[in-house]
């Protein structure tokens, strides 16, 4: 109940404006974004790094309706592409299709994503497509499958989302085809004949296609903070003679932040999703509805600080 509610809560836009000028709400969102400017997320990367953590940088904004917003968000990408290359980071960039414009112009929004797949591979560098709902799943798949792909190979990766009825499918496809891939549950509401509504198969159902990635998959990104997935794949490659560095576990920013450092001094390799940028409500709310526990959380710690304030 919590939980739809907080997922269409992130839906909607006049809420978004008036959170986000809340003191109070930034607050809370500092918890899981490292930042409304890019110097703030580049500083969030020189910290994982040293840790001996890689990252990912998202720059967060999705369903634009403007064309000029999809260019300043191109534009954004390049430019931290280059930042992160000056700056020596260990990171890669995450970006999302509808905040490049698919709802608006296809044909440009697949120029931006070009350029910025063009911007990562020559900066020695990598463009995640992070998935979105299901409404976006086919036609995201079809542009990485047919266009990023080939022209990119591995410098280019696609996430999919082990609630989704299709996926096990999708698994086999794009392994039979070499492709990177992050394996992810999945954050949006989705109805019941696209999506398991049972969570024992959407866990089940990772742990099929993490098999199956792990064994013949390409450097597969296992995106998840569940310990009891975390312990099995760890279990499996063992088992398998699969080597840690043939794979990575992939965390959130500020999420389990005791699993992604005991991963890193057990030996394998880990990659936090760093989200910055103005457009955070919508990614705060995700967060919390994935966990309402966290909503209870933070506002404890918020309590807490200012308590000792005064
Ligand atoms: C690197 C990365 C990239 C992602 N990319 C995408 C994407 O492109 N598309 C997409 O739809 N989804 C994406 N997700 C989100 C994902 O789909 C899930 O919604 C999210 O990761 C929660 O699922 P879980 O696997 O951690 O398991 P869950 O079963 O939800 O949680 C397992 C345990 O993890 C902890 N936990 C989980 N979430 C939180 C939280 N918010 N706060 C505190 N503790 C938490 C709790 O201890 C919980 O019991 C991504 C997730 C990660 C880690």
């Amino acid at each position: 109940m919590l939980r739809a509610g907080l997922l269409w809560l992130s839906e909607q836009p006049h809420i978004s404006r008036f959170v986000r000028r809340n003191g109070l709400a930034q607050k809370l969102a500092s918890r899981f974004v490292a930042g409304e400017t890019v110097d703030s997320a580049v500083a969030a990367l020189r910290q994982l790094n040293a840790a001996g953590i890689t990252a990912t940088l998202d720059l967060l904004g999705e369903s634009v309706r403007h064309a000029a917003e999809a260019r300043a968000a191109r534009d954004l990408y390049l430019a931290t592409l280059d930042l992160i290359e000056r700056a020596h980071a260990q990171s890669h960039v995450s970006v999302k299709l509808t905040q490049m414009g698919l709802d608006i112009d296809e044909g440009a929004c697949v120029e931006y994503v070009r350029a910025i797949a063009a911007r990562a591979r020559d900066r020695g560098s990598f463009m995640r497509i992070d998935m979105e709902g299901s409404a976006y799943t086919e036609r995201t798949l079809r542009l990485f499958k047919q266009r990023l792909h080939p022209e990119f190979g591995d410098t280019v990766g696609v996430v999919l989302q082990s609630y989704l009825r299709r996926t096990e499918q999708d698994v086999r496809e794009l392994i039979a085809l070499g492709a990177r891939i992050r394996l992810c549950k999945g954050a949006y509401k989705e109805a019941p004949d696209i999506a398991f509504p049972d969570k024992r198969d959407v866990d089940a159902n990772y742990i099929a296609c993490l098999e199956r990635l792990l064994e013949r998959g390409n450097y597969p990104a296992i995106a998840t903070h569940d310990e009891r997935i975390i312990a099995h794949a760890k279990a499996f490659a063992q088992r398998q003679e699969i080597l840690p560095s043939r794979y990575e576990f992939q965390m959130l920013y500020g999420v389990r932040r005791d699993v992604q450092q005991t991963l890193r001094r057990e030996g394998y390799n880990v990659r936090v999703y760093v989200p910055f940028g103005d457009q955070w409500y919508p990614y705060l709310m995700r967060r919390l509805a994935e966990r309402p526990a966290n909503v209870a959380f933070l506002l404890g710690s918020l309590i807490r600080e200012s308590l000792r304030r005064n």
